[in-house]
């Protein structure tokens, strides 16, 4: 056996991954390369805790098949804390596989899009913005109606594949389905965590006992936005903000669903 070098003295743990002292690991732990705390784990405990241990030190790109297949099986371990760490892991290795996943299942029947911010008006200027508009794929119909006018709804409807086109571009491209979770609009959803940084204690306090209650409140004043989707699967989407400013890709469709109602320059 040759010696390692720059190692200190001791053994590697195979279960928690750390490398310990001597004393740290009984007569029987040497062998097995297991330290006194971890014998002292239960056998589902042990193979959690070299989940997580391997989860810790996964390569972070390019995995191999073999490794992708183990990742994904520990997505669905009985032990939460390996599954949700292998979920987290997964989703740092493909940041898009979730998404577009989702996103072949998906085609909007109906949305409606409110806005009532102030929005950059495509032209480099802000302007306060107060509208909404709605979409019907089975009727290929899009209606803007401008609350600061009296016109009533405007409507197009739109020929050949430009209604399929337009639902296809707000899934793929602007990914309507993730501003949710993109946008940390929905606090009290269990599925995912939209408070990464921490910021949940703020929430707790202001929910405070209200979670046993449906927590309903909604901040004072109406949105400034807001998106309801429904799907041809028959889930729903319903978000809305009361942030002052509307983020990048709702800005985006707001722009684009503006452009159909624009009077066609004449060409000179
Ligand atoms: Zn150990």
């Amino acid at each position: 056996m040759s010696k390692k070098k720059k190692r200190p003295h001791g053994h590697y743990c195979k279960i928690c991954g750390e490398h310990k002292a001597n004393e740290k690991f009984s007569g029987k732990g040497h062998a097995a390369h297991i330290c006194k705390a971890c014998s002292r784990l239960s056998a589902a405990e042990k193979a959690a805790a070299m989940d997580m241990n391997r989860l810790m030190g996964f390569p972070m790109r390019r995995l191999s098949e073999g490794k992708k297949k183990w990742l994904k099986a520990k997505m669905k371990d009985e032990c939460p804390e390996v599954a949700d760490t292998a979920r987290e892991v997964f989703n740092a290795c493909f940041p898009h596989a979730e998404r577009n996943a989702m996103k072949k299942q998906l085609v909007i029947n109906t949305l409606s899009f409110e806005v009532h911010t102030e929005v950059y008006d495509g032209y480099g200027d802000m302007e306060k913005a107060d509208c909404r508009f709605t979409i019907d794929r089975k009727n290929r119909v899009l209606t803007m109606r401008d609350f600061r006018t009296e016109d009533g709804e405007q409507c197009v409807t739109l020929e050949g594949g430009q209604m399929a086109k337009l639902l296809r571009y707000i899934v793929h491209t602007l990914e309507i389905f993730m501003w949710e979770r993109d946008y940390c609009l929905n606090p009290d959803e269990e599925d995912y965590d939209p408070f990464p940084d921490g910021e949940e204690d703020f929430f707790m306090e202001d929910l405070g006992d209200g979670l046993e209650i449906q927590p309903q409140q909604e901040p004072e004043g109406s949105p400034s936005w807001r998106v309801q989707v429904e799907y041809t699967n028959h889930t729903e989407q319903d978000i809305c903000s009361y942030e002052d400013c509307l983020p990048d890709r709702p800005e985006e469709m707001y722009l684009s669903l503006l452009d159909y109602f624009e009077p066609e320059d004449e060409e000179l």
